[in-house]
């Protein structure tokens, strides 16, 4: 049986964290590079500052490969 997951931070819904996460502004634009393994980590901390970052891109995926999505 799995948990309820909050669509947004992913984490279960018990547990979610978005009423907590800022909404920064940031003058530079900031890309946020994830390997395909993390994205379902527990903490998944990347998902998180690409959440409180507006100027953020969170990309997903393996060398050269990440680029091209
Ligand atoms: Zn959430």
């Amino acid at each position: 049986m799995s948990r309820i997951q909050c669509e947004r931070c992913l984490r279960p819904r018990s547990h979610c964290l978005c009423p907590s996460i800022p909404s920064l502004d940031s003058r530079t634009r900031v890309v946020l590079l994830q390997h395909p393994d993390e994205v379902r980590h527990a903490l998944n901390t990347a998902r998180l500052a690409a959440l409180g970052l507006r100027n953020a891109q969170l990309r997903v995926g393996r060398c050269s490969k990440i680029w091209q999505s």
